[in-house]
């Protein structure tokens, strides 16, 4: 079965749209740590992020890298944050965190309860700086 992710990027399962290229796709991750929380993954189904080729790894990263430059634009912070965990959601990902300290990264913080509206204006704003 396919997983949530290709669910999402198949457009099957809506999301808020930040970006998207041939190999790799990035949306608003629904239960944020800050405003901008992003998640890019790989159209490729793959679970573990370190079974991407060398090429696919480094490409993802430099994707990763444009969604997070915009980030930092749209939402103003001290550096955007890297994350890969993976474990609830097997297709491999990366989280973009805007942050203002460390703190900001830790995944037992309580998730940000955002609007519809507030979403989109979020995805807007990221792809305004794109
Ligand atoms: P991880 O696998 O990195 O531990 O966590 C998966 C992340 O994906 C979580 O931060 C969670 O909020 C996010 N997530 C899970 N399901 C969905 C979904 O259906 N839509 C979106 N936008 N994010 C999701």
């Amino acid at each position: 079965m396919a997983s949530i992710f290709s669910r999402i990027i198949a457009g099957e399962i809506p999301c808020y749209k930040v970006a998207e290229d041939d190999r790799f796709f990035a949306f608003l991750d629904i239960n944020p740590l800050a405003k901008g929380h992003t998640l890019v993954v790989p159209k490729q189904e793959v679970d573990y992020i370190f079974d991407l080729s060398d090429d696919d790894l480094a490409a993802m990263h430099v994707f990763a890298k444009h969604v997070a430059l915009a980030i930092g634009k749209a939402f103003p912070c001290r550096k955007v944050g890297e994350a890969v965990l993976g474990l609830e959601v097997p297709h491999a990902h990366i989280h973009l965190v805007p942050m203002q300290s460390e703190r900001d990264m830790l995944f037992s913080n309580p998730k940000l309860q955002l609007t519809d509206e507030e979403f989109r204006a979020v995805a807007a704003a990221i792809r305004e700086a794109l």
